[in-house]
């Protein structure tokens, strides 16, 4: 599978190019809180506009029902102004032909910004007239937009059937390290935690026959003991969650590729915690760690592997008492990356632990893109990619 990227294409001086982002960015008081979606889309504009091509740039914010101004690109267009050091013309209005006609003003390296994508339902509904409209302002269309390449809306999807289509550097990165994960360096040890046991469970049956071992921990775990009839009290499960456990299973016995935790750290109503056997847990109980016996395992599986995936945290990390098996294995990770294995870490909280843990930088690919992620890895549908693979 090979990506067609934006680098490749020769003549791009004069260019209109439609390029999609996915500065999806929080604002606080009207100013970008946190701006590393946009540091991520740098590479791609400072090429682009070293190739003197004319920038129209795109990106959606939040999920807007129609145009509301909290959600304005306004903010996003200032902040990119500054990081890229030349101008940005904000397009505040909507209509086609008036951007059209900014657009036919720029000079070569120039940019303009649109609002927000989401403002026109258009957008969510993938609808034809919507990307032919934005399609009709460029020669040109590049998607860097990975994190929302598993929805089907109008710029990421639709738009491609008019214009030619083009990957942009930061998706072609993304996907060149998923793919390290899809033809993985043996042994393959996945790590899962976190919760939504129904959006991660495509990925553990598609990676299942390459994995060497599946390391469960996190809310997760607890669909398992329940499954296998074991009290958990107040723990946090998913109801619908029997049918997917079951191909686990046979009869009784868990498939070897699957670990479970061994010990697990438990709060009762009174806030009293202990560490316990998952077997053994109390009906006044919550499990919100993975126990020390369970990381010493998981550690030793991890020193094994040549490529690493963790995606979910292995507890309720966020409170102070239930972080511990969470850093653990963030630790492990990140310390069995960078050359020895490859590691993957993805995920919102699962980053948001790792950045806790100070070791992100030996971790070789980190995703912020969850869902999509999830979805590629999975083998789900992807919209974006369409077309753009060959
Ligand atoms: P990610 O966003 O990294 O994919 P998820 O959204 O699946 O991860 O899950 C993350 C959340 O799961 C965290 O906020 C964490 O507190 C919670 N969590 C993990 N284990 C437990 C548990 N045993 N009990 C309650 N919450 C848990
Ligand atoms: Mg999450």
């Amino acid at each position: 599978m090979k990506i067609r990227s934006i680098d490749k294409v020769k003549n791009l001086s004069g260019r209109a190019v439609f390029l999609r982002v996915d500065f999806n960015v929080p604002l606080e008081k009207g100013r970008v809180k946190e701006d590393h979606k946009i540091k991520a889309g740098l590479e791609t504009i400072e090429f682009l506009v070293a190739q003197g091509a004319r920038l129209i740039i795109a990106t959606h914010l939040g999920e807007p029902k129609g145009l509301d101004r909290a959600y304005s690109i306004k903010p996003v267009a200032a902040r990119l102004r500054t990081l890229l050091k030349r101008p940005v013309k904000f397009l505040s209005f909507a209509e086609i032909e008036k951007i059209r006609a900014a657009v036919a003003k720029l000079e070569p390296g120039g940019i303009v910004m649109l609002e927000n994508l989401r403002f026109n339902q258009g957008e969510y509904d993938n609808n034809p007239a919507f990307a032919k409209s934005l399609a009709s302002l460029a020669d040109i269309y590049v998607n860097d937009a990975f994190a929302v390449c598993h929805r089907d809306q109008a710029s990421i999807s639709a738009i491609k059937k008019y214009i030619p289509a083009y990957a942009g550097l930061s998706l072609a990165k993304e996907l060149a390290a998923l793919n390290k994960i899809l033809k993985p360096k043996k042994p393959l040890v996945i790590v899962m935690g976190g919760a939504k046991i129904n959006t991660k469970a495509p990925l553990i049956a598609k990676l299942f026959p390459s994995a060497s071992q599946i390391l469960i921990g996190g809310a997760l775990a607890n669909n398992f003991f329940k499954y296998q009839g074991w009290e958990i009290g107040h723990s946090l499960f998913d109801k619908d969650s029997v049918a997917i456990v079951k191909k686990f299973f046979s009869g009784r016995k868990l498939n070897a590729k699957i670990k479970l935790p061994l010990d697990v750290v438990v709060r009762n109503q009174r806030g009293k915690t202990r560490v316990v056997s998952p077997s053994a847990v109390g009906r006044d109980e919550t499990i919100l760690d993975i126990g020390p016996k369970t990381i010493a395992v998981y550690a030793a599986e991890i020193r094994l592997a040549k490529t690493l995936v963790w995606n979910g945290p292995m507890g309720k990390f966020e409170e102070k008492s239930f972080k511990h098996g969470t850093l653990a294995i963030a630790s492990l990770i990140a310390a069995r990356s960078s050359g020895r294995a490859y590691g993957l870490v993805g995920g919102g909280e699962t980053v948001e632990a790792l950045k806790l843990s100070k070791m992100e930088e030996y971790v070789d690919w980190i995703s912020t893109a969850g869902g999509a992620m999830l979805t590629y890895l999975g083998g789900g549908k992807m919209p974006g990619l369409k077309g753009l693979l060959s």
